[in-house]
């Protein structure tokens, strides 16, 4: 053996562990909106307008979710002095087919695969068919994403939240067995007309993702006296799951987006909720594999290089901003005694561009939630600064 090819053989593992970290670490974090509407149900704008809210910044991808629908077939929409400005930056931009109904103008509104057609690009931007699936129970409103459908999916009926709640997911699970391509159910704002308890959640099947963050101003995402926020919800539901051998649920950031003229607290706007999804590439196969193996967080304003999880230690990069200062809360469950657990426990708080948790041994699971001290541009309410959330991992 020569010595040259000695070297190359003490080499080569070190050079397999060094491209390995590279490709690791060189995998794109696409940014995304999961959850708006258009003028398909109860948005206030053109799908067009709002696919172009998202193209023209630093998104990757979008799906818009109106209510019960995938905007297919033929909708015509009346133009009145409210809706005049919107359809005059549609027919400026991308133009507009209309017509003439009496003393009213009437506009087409462009189908999904009509408007997709206009921003898709392969790489570049990806826009995904979804429907917000809206049923109820009792009055209170169940809300319930379906991304990357084939089918438009009916609202559904039940005999309990949880029911209603599952019969939604199942449809979409089985829409996903019978054509083969991937997609996924979510939970919508939990808080949004108190509808949904953390007991509802516990045993749904086959659920993996609930919205941690929705910018909608009427979603209650912390909660108030009396009944939880989303986070404190999303660590008692995913104990509850753990004991039961549930799979864990994990946290989504979204828009809920309604309103695209006025920019104030009190409005449904874009920007304020949204995933960044380390995938393969940006296809909506690759994302939804990514979102399933938890390789993704949720923001209103924090920005992660990296998150990292060896089987003990839960490590983040987050992006560095002049003058902006961060804490990490990592929170979660453990084992408190023999048969009791706490939940909501914080593991520990840091400070800085680097925090880290070395897990002790007791926990069932832990998760991150990133504070900054920089107040939102938009907020969903006032005095709120941007933060990232980071799915729980359990010890190997
Ligand atoms: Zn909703
Ligand atoms: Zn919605």
């Amino acid at each position: 053996m020569s010595l040259g090819s000695m070297n190359l053989g003490r080499m080569r593992p070190l050079l397999l562990a060094l491209l390995l970290a590279g490709c690791a670490s060189t995998q794109p974090w696409y940014k995304g909106n999961l959850h708006t509407h258009s003028l398909w149900s109860d948005g206030d704008d053109f799908p067009e307008s709002v696919v172009a809210w998202y193209a023209d910044r630093d998104y990757d991808f979008v799906a818009l979710s109106d209510h019960n629908t995938i905007a297919d077939g033929e909708k015509w929409v009346r133009i009145d002095a409210a809706r005049r400005p919107a359809y005059d930056v549609l027919q400026g931009r991308f133009g507009a087919t209309s017509r003439q109904r009496g003393d009213t103008l009437e506009a087409r509104l462009r189908t999904y695969d009509e408007y997709r057609a206009l921003f898709e690009r392969p790489g570049r931007f990806l826009v995904i068919k979804g429907e917000e699936i809206t049923s109820s129970f009792e009055r209170r409103p169940l809300h319930v994403n379906a991304t990357n459908l084939v089918h438009f999916i009916e609202p559904q009926t039940g005999t309990s939240v949880t029911d209603v709640l599952q019969k939604t997911i199942d449809v979409v699970l089985h829409q996903r067995e019978t054509t083969g391509q991937p997609m996924i159910p979510h939970i919508n704002h939990p808080n949004f007309g108190w509808a949904i308890s953390p007991e509802d959640l516990v045993p749904l099947v086959g659920e993996r993702f609930f919205e941690v963050y929705n910018g909608h101003p009427a979603v209650h995402n912390e909660g108030d006296d009396t009944r939880p926020g989303t986070e404190a919800m999303w660590d008692r539901v995913n104990a509850e799951r753990l004991a039961r051998g549930l799979p864990l649920l994990l946290g989504l950031a979204t828009d809920d987006s309604h309103n695209y003229h006025e920019m104030a607290v009190g409005k449904a706007n874009p920007g304020r909720g949204w995933v960044r999804v380390r995938a393969a590439e940006l296809t909506p196969a690759a994302l939804i594999a990514a979102l399933e193996a938890g390789d993704f967080y949720g923001s209103s304003g924090v920005e992660l290089e990296d998150v990292r999880f060896d089987g003990r230690t839960l490590s983040l990069d987050i992006e560095e901003r002049p003058g902006v200062a961060y804490e990490t809360v990592f929170v979660g469950a453990r084992r408190a005694g023999a048969d009791s657990v706490e939940v909501s426990t914080v593991f520990a708080r840091v400070a800085g561009d680097e925090p880290s948790y070395r897990l002790r041994g007791d926990e069932l699971f832990v998760r991150a939630t990133v504070i900054s001290d920089r107040p939102m541009a938009n907020p969903y309410r006032e005095g709120e600064t941007g933060k990232a959330w980071v799915q729980p991992v359990q010890p190997r």
